[in-house]
């Protein structure tokens, strides 16, 4: 298939999304393409179901694109089965191709199915081990070493291999594994991904199933209930008997992703026992409280700055409208514009409204800013419209270090907050003047303290010893760990 071009966004990029459900008597196959569609947001590159009656072989359907173009109704109706697991993945390690997609499938001492969201930052010493173990490998990402280990593993119960293996994984894995008639999920002791428990219950017999996910949104849209988060260190098994829980070792701290409020998560997802939207919203009136400005008109950068600039608008008691509109419709796998056009790129996805913001002093709002590229070319589209003032406002800090614990950002070097203080950066996007939130006001806003927290982004403070030395997206593509 041919590559896929990346989106005109150079914010951060989504990791993956993870869903599992046990649920004889149930079309777990539809159940699990349905969460998926909600997960959509978490990865476009590639998604796929795998399924299974109870005790019979895994069938598994991925491909690269996007769930409902992976997916038809043929495809959904040959996923018969019991149980089942999904995938949605953007690429954190290893590159977008085919043989990279998930549920990754092993066949070694058992067969298990496998799905992964996250980033091993041990990646590369425990391929060199299965290496010398003469295990192969089909993929470059580091999802297939766990299958791998656990595939391999002697223990009886996939969910005892787990417990063995899990002390063995070093960085961020949320992850969902499937044998012929066991589902288990499992968190890093950081909780760094999330990872969520829900039940679904037969409107006829009342019977319950149950089933995980990354996310709360996903259970909205299957009518699963949610329960509670998977905790950091759990061991979640899903069978016949209900859901049997276990917790492997525990790490110093818990070190939940930050940027799971601010960006990554569905605004209706909950997380801390708090829906995002409405943590979002607090970010806007504490962006305000930190930096007030005197303007005419709060502008979002949609979606993303929607909430935040709701907001500040609110605590500010200033107009919102929409300064721009949004095309909905731009897929990561649009055709290439020409030369000609592709001047004209980003409004593929944004058109600005001069009748809306000429004349005005505009508070823009967006969540984060990367690179800076799209954020500067928004300013001058703003400038071109006829705007008379453009003061950025923004839901996170400035972001200077990368992540390695599976978000996809830029090298430092690329980062436009790398080495600029914030009026410098302001100067380099066209901007009037420039506010990011500081952290303490993140977590003000989601009402969080920071010792649970990861925010290495922002702040460089890497919660697991040994993550600067991480070798980064393309690690196993290496010539000599490919062999
Ligand atoms: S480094 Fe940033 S994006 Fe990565 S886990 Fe930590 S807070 Fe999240």
């Amino acid at each position: 298939m041919a590559p896929l071009v990346t989106e005109h966004r150079d914010g951060p990029r989504d990791e993956c999304g993870v869903f599992g459900i046990y649920a004889p008597g149930h079309d777990v196959a539809r159940v699990a393409y349905f969460a998926l569609f909600a997960l959509q947001h978490r990865g476009q590159e590639s998604a796929g179901i795998a399924s299974a009656p109870r005790g019979r072989d895994i069938m598994t359907i991925r491909d690269q694109g996007l769930v409902a173009q992976v997916f038809d109704e043929h495809k959904l109706r040959t996923l018969v089965g019991d149980l089942a697991i999904g995938h949605v993945r953007y690429s954190t390690t290893g590159s977008s191709d085919w043989e990279n997609t998930q549920p990754i499938v092993r066949n070694d001492r058992r067969t298990l199915a496998l799905a992964h969201n996250g980033n091993l930052i041990n990646a590369v010493e425990l391929h060199s081990e299965l290496r010398e173990d003469d295990v192969a490998f089909s993929s470059t990402s580091d999802s297939e070493i766990i299958a791998a280990l656990l595939a391999t593993h002697p223990a009886s119960r996939v969910e005892d291999a787990v417990a063995e293996v899990l002390p063995r994984l070093r960085g961020a894995f949320s992850t969902v594994v499937m044998t012929e008639d066991t589902v288990v999920a499992f968190r890093d002791p950081y909780g760094l991904r999330p990872l969520v428990l829900g039940m679904l219950e037969d409107a006829e017999t009342g019977q319950a199933a149950y089933c995980v996910a990354s996310e709360s949104c996903a259970f909205d849209l299957i009518g699963a209930k949610y329960l509670r988060e998977v905790l950091p260190g759990e061991i979640v098994t899903l069978t016949e008997g209900g859901v049997k829980t276990r917790m492997v070792g525990g790490a110093e701290r818990r070190a939940f992703c930050v940027f799971e409020y601010i960006y990554f998560a569905r605004p209706d997802s909950k997380m801390a026992g708090t829906v995002l939207q409405v943590a979002r919203a607090r970010m806007g009136e504490i962006l305000w409280r930190e930096a007030p400005v005197s303007a005419d008109l709060v502008i979002p950068v949609p979606d993303s700055g929607n909430p935040a600039a709701r907001g500040l608008a609110r605590a500010a008691g200033l107009p919102q409208d929409d300064g721009f509109i949004k095309n909905r419709y731009v897929a990561r796998t649009f055709i290439q514009p020409g030369q000609e056009l592709r001047r004209h790129g980003l409004r593929l996805k944004f058109n600005p409204l001069p009748e809306v913001v000429a004349g005005k002093r505009l508070i823009v709002v967006d969540d984060s800013i990367v690179r800076g590229n799209t954020t500067r070319q928004i300013v001058q589209m703003l400038r071109d419209a006829g705007a008379a003032e453009i003061h950025l406002r923004i839901s996170a800090p400035p972001i200077k270090h990368p992540c390695h614990y599976g978000i996809d950002m830029s090298s430092r070097e690329e980062m436009i907050a790398h080495g600029r203080t914030v009026s410098e950066i302001a100067e380099e996007l066209g901007a009037d003047s420039l506010h990011y939130l500081s952290l303490s006001g993140v977590y003000e806003a989601v009402g969080v303290s920071r010792e649970e927290h990861c925010d290495a982004c922002f702040s460089g403070d890497y919660p697991l010893a040994g993550t600067e030395d991480h070798r980064g997206k393309y690690a196993l593509e290496l010539p000599l760990l490919r062999a």
